[in-house]
């Protein structure tokens, strides 16, 4: 079989073997990459190697909220390069990335005031699980140990991020080496309970009592935090009942466990303002973020974390490091300034209010598809929505892969997993490409129903 193909200059071969892609079903994909390849991306749009256009529907993996080649990001980028290319961040800083976490403390919710950078999503997440972890030891309090995550959770792929995870396919190869004494919350999503809700549903705050009997079972003066997404996304978009986060805070707060929200797809504007706890309206003790805050750029990931957290772990000699952890490109400076592009961008196009103003029409647009065939279940919040497709009897998400391999020819790059195709286009999509987005899916959908 033929597993090679031109290159966009057309006078050289790629070979497609010697790549191991990521959560990707690789003999199927190598079988027929041809319409896979990506060659060059603006706006909203991608241009695959045979010449169609895509509309990106998930704004990359969620993390290209501006679009694609945005001259202001490329010139910030090579500006950047010029002048300060690299600087390690151990005992050193640089301006760029000083004035980078004051900015992301400025936007943070009062009291989260203090940011420690990382390189993506996953080490964000296990940042914020070892810090939870020293914060606790530092104050007397070593036997928190114990993790508390949700079912359904992504948390990325390290250690940590997978033992606190609740994606069982993520998990499953990994059994033997999870962390000890993680627990998981129950999920939240009830289909007899919410199916086709409209934003949040207003069934479900009582399932955070769940976290009550985790602390009887093992006792608050074992546990050390809980990590959950404010709206799980990796899952398809499971919204959070009305009141829900509310009570897992108030709980937290009663045992002294700490609270970390993952925004990494919901921060910086998915949801309509700077982060899910500014939309939802509950304040977490530490958030982690990646994604959006370069655009998808550069990688770029960090915990923000409130001042006492901060404060607990500047205690000894002045002159001894007070964690001993870190990477050799957080805060790298070219992330650091493309952030600043981004942020500019965001904050000039006034784009989270622009996201609350796209969101009805996403909300309307997607619900249409309610009566069409096979169609389970229909979710939104934010720019965010999800559609969970009967699965094709004994094929568990072949009809979503059916799906998205007719979108390739058809113009849309779609995100689906399991049978859950999840949308969350970019912010400056118009309305007609919001509304455009469905239509085509509604066509890949009676087209393989
Ligand atoms: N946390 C959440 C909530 C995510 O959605 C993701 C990625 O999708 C991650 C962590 C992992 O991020 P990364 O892939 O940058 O490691």
């Amino acid at each position: 079989m033929d597993r090679t193909i031109i290159d966009q200059a057309g006078d050289r071969q790629l070979n497609v073997e010697p790549y191991w892609m990521p959560f990707t079903p690789n003999r199927h994909v190598k079988a027929d990459p041809t319409p896979r390849i990506i060659t060059s991306a603006k706006g909203a749009y991608y241009r695959t190697a045979e010449g169609r256009e895509l509309f990106d529907s998930l704004s990359g993996l969620w993390c290209c909220p501006l679009g694609h080649a945005q001259p202001r990001i490329v010139e910030a980028l090579r500006r950047q390069a010029e002048t300060l290319d690299y600087c390690t961040a151990f005992q050193m800083s640089n301006p760029v990335t000083l004035r980078l976490a004051e900015r992301i403390a400025d936007m943070a919710p009062a009291g989260l005031d203090r940011v420690f950078f990382t390189n993506s999503g996953s080490e964000a997440v296990d940042t914020a699980l070892k810090i939870a972890l020293g914060y606790h030891r530092l104050r007397g309090e070593a036997g928190r140990f114990r993790m508390i995550g949700r079912e359904k959770g992504y948390h990325g792929v390290g250690f940590g991020g997978m033992s606190v995870g609740g994606m069982v396919a993520n998990r499953k190869m990994f059994a033997t080496a999870m962390i000890q004494g993680v627990d998981h919350l129950r999920h939240t999503h009830d289909y007899a309970e919410m199916a086709f809700s409209k934003g949040q549903p207003t069934w479900g705050a009582h399932l955070a009592d769940d976290l009550e009997r985790m602390v009887a079972l093992h006792d608050a003066g074992t546990i050390a935090c809980v990590i959950v997404e404010p709206l799980q996304g990796s899952a398809g978009v499971i919204v959070p009942p009305l009141g829900y986060l509310e009570r897992l805070r108030e709980i937290c707060t009663r045992h002294g466990i700490l609270l970390i929200f993952d925004e990494v797809i919901t921060g910086f504007g998915r949801l309509g303002a700077p982060f899910g706890a500014d939309r939802l309206g509950v304040i977490p003790d530490m958030i982690t973020f990646a994604k959006g805050i370069t655009n998808g750029i550069v990688p770029m990931g960090g915990v923000i974390v409130r001042k006492e957290i901060y404060d607990t772990f500047m205690t000894g000699p002045a002159s001894a490091v007070e964690l001993f952890h870190g990477y050799t490109y957080s805060g790298h400076p070219l992330a650091a300034a493309v952030a600043h592009a981004s942020l500019d961008l965001m904050e000039e196009g006034d784009l989270f209010a622009r996201v609350r103003e796209l969101e009805p029409i996403l909300e309307g647009a997607v619900h249409t598809l309610r009566d069409e065939p096979g169609i389970k279940d229909i979710r939104n919040f934010g720019l965010t929505a999800a559609v969970d497709l009967e699965p094709m009897p004994g094929q568990p998400g072949a009809r979503a892969l059916r799906i998205f391999e007719r979108g390739l020819r058809e113009g849309i790059l779609l995100r689906f997993t399991g049978d859950t195709i999840a949308m969350g286009p970019p912010f400056i999509s118009t309305p007609a490409e919001i509304t455009g987005m469905i239509e085509m899916l509604r066509t890949l959908i009676r087209a393989e129903a």
